[in-house]
């Protein structure tokens, strides 16, 4: 499926006005503006963000940007763990989670977004803040995602415990909890938007592998993490723990294939010392990538099937 259609809702003035973002955009969401997020400059980079993402679109719909597609996944939604109050684990070099998982996120980010123009990445939070699982949850399903990856690293009470792990609800989970009453804090204001506006371009197909997703959501779940897994044994020498079940509220209530993904142990003191490496973070960044597109595939086969 292409996005050869008109873009709809959105002007052509529009579209040069997001190409100038685009390059403000670039500029400003450069490493050093994200090691101290927020704003710079007076500028609120969140919503800097969110118009480069726009005009990402923007110009790939209005012109034929090279590069690959993907067969069914257009929207992924990241999760970075934690934030804010929330450290997470705490490593054997005193990093906190919260800080890895955000970093492992905005490299996710570009590595899906430059191999896959067309393709959507919402990011939860964008910034060190505190988000509850239920709002993580919800700005997923308002994001209308065709994969949610909440990102983590993990911790035991005992330091010999070593390797990757994927998550998904048991079935006696999967209940929906009603949408968080709260509203979602300013900085993921602007993603919603954005997400609003893509999915609001009268595609009937989308609408149609929406409800698809939604009706198989619980066995796709478990193709996403056995893809996830599939790709950390391509990837990473360290241990295969396997896909496992579990009660977790992050994803509790979502409409879209959605795991946690636990891509090693900070308390161990080879691997918590490895994790911390840009060349560790690039091999999880690629064994997510390949999982996107055994996934994709995999979503492809379960929605012809039905
Ligand atoms: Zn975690």
């Amino acid at each position: 499926m292409t996005f050869s259609g008109s873009f709809g809702v959105i002007p052509s003035s529009f579209q040069r006005l997001s190409a100038l973002a685009f390059g403000l955009a670039l500029l400003l969401t450069s490493q050093t503006a994200l090691a101290h997020p927020g704003a710079l400059w007076g500028i609120d980079l969140s919503s800097v963000v969110a118009l480069r993402d726009q005009a990402r679109v923007a110009a790939y719909k209005s012109a034929d940007v090279p590069g690959e597609r993907l067969s069914r996944v257009r929207t992924i939604v990241l999760d970075p763990g934690h934030g804010g109050d929330n450290n997470g684990a705490i490593g054997v070099a005193g990093i906190r989670e919260k800080h890895l998982t955000l970093e492992l996120a905005y490299h996710l980010r570009e590595a899906i977004q430059e191999r896959y123009p067309d393709v959507r990445v919402v990011m939860t939070r964008y910034w060190d803040t505190s988000l509850s699982l239920p709002e993580r949850v919800h700005l997923a399903n308002l994001a209308e995602a065709d994969v949610f990856l909440s990102l983590h690293y993990n911790a035991a009470v005992h330091n010999r415990a070593v390797g990757y792990e994927t998550f998904y609800l048991r079935p006696q989970d999967v209940t929906p909890e009603p949408a968080p009453a709260v509203e979602l804090p300013h900085d993921d204001a602007s993603p919603i938007e954005g997400a609003r506006l893509v999915g609001q371009h009268g595609d009937d197909l989308v609408f149609i592998q929406r409800d698809l997703i939604r009706a198989h959501q619980h066995e796709l779940s478990a193709r996403l993490a056995h893809s996830v897994q599939d790709g950390f044994r391509g990837h990473l020498d360290s241990m295969d723990r396997g896909v496992k079940q579990a009660n977790f509220g992050v994803l509790r209530g979502a409409h879209m294939p959605a795991v946690v993904v636990e891509a090693g142990f900070l308390t161990h003191p080879d691997e918590g010392s490895e994790l911390i490496e840009r060349d560790h973070r690039q091999r999880v960044v690629n064994a997510l990538l390949d999982a996107i597109v055994t996934f994709d595939a995999e979503l492809e086969r379960v929605l012809d099937a039905n």
